[in-house]
């Protein structure tokens, strides 16, 4: 079984236990195939896993869905089964004794445009949580999902700039069978909603399909921003430079990160994709 551990003393004993290598999943829970699929790349590259469990209040805006925020600890674990070895799942209290926190640490530049700019200060809630979870948690391996591209961009600064001696994996999207990228906020949906969200998904496929060309992959943009249905709002759709977040020219070569971020019956959801540009 799972050992579930709560407070952060607790963690500290059963990491020391651990010998060999050590990977960390971060969670807010409300587990799915998606965060699953970290877990199973969790174990390919470690002896030991740990998943951790905590909606992260410092990364919420004060009208977002912090309270609402679907919460099932006992069904994660029971997810998580044979798979993880520790489970980490403190309470707010727990996690921030000093609430606001006295020192935060701030997610820069690249914390302050695209999802940060619509989100002011919720990079910063997240590079402040994964710093103090790397901390407790020491890790040789931490895994994210490229579902959440800047997140991933940023936790990679974060550690290249603080001298984090951890590896950040990368692991690719997971998706519903209708294309759907999974994700906990799915819930909120009704069955037209998720259809509705297809735009996303369907937007990516267009984009991958424009590859390798830059200029196609910026009118794939275009067409989609231009053709959303009726109840799907953009919030953006971009095509950037996965270095420094600007969107891309048609002379761009190399890498392009496409983001796309959409409402759909009131919800924000996301998608990703990582393309790369050879011609114009
Ligand atoms: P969350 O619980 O939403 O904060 O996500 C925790 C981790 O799971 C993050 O690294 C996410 O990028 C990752 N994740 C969430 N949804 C997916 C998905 N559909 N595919 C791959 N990774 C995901």
């Amino acid at each position: 079984m799972s050992t579930v551990v709560t407070t952060r003393t607790a963690l500290l004993r059963a990491r020391a236990a651990m010998d060999g290598t050590v990977a960390v999943v971060m969670t807010m829970g409300a587990l799915h195939e998606g965060h699953l699929s970290l877990v199973h790349r969790a174990r390919e590259l470690a002896d030991h896993v740990i998943l951790t469990d905590f909606v992260n209040p410092l990364q919420f805006g004060p009208n977002e869905d912090f309270d609402a925020y679907p919460r099932d600890l006992a069904s994660d674990v029971a997810q998580v089964e044979g798979l993880v070895d520790l489970v980490f799942a403190p309470s707010v209290e727990e996690m921030y004794p000093l609430m606001p926190p006295p020192v935060t640490v701030s997610a820069g530049r690249l914390g302050t445009v695209l999802e940060g700019a619509r989100r002011p200060g919720h990079y910063d809630g997240v590079v402040t949580v994964v710093t103090k979870l790397l901390q407790l948690t020491r890790p040789h391996f931490a895994v994210f999902g490229q579902k959440d591209a800047q997140q991933l961009a940023i936790i990679r600064a974060l550690v290249f700039s603080l001298d984090i001696p951890a590896s950040i994996e990368a692991v690719p999207i997971a998706r519903e069978d209708s294309g759907l990228a999974r994700s906990s906020r799915n819930v909120y949906l009704s069955d037209e909603g998720r259809e509705r969200a297809l735009l996303l998904s369907r937007t990516i496929a267009a984009v991958s399909a424009a590859a390798p060309s830059a200029s196609g992959i910026l009118s794939a943009l275009e067409t989609a921003r231009r053709s959303a249905p009726e109840g799907v709002e953009w919030d953006y759709a971009f095509a950037v430079d996965p270095g420094t977040f600007e969107e891309i020219t048609p002379e761009h070569r190399g890498e392009v990160l496409v983001v796309l971020a959409a409402r759909v019956e009131g919800v924000r959801l996301l998608d990703a994709a990582v393309a790369v540009a050879t011609e114009r």
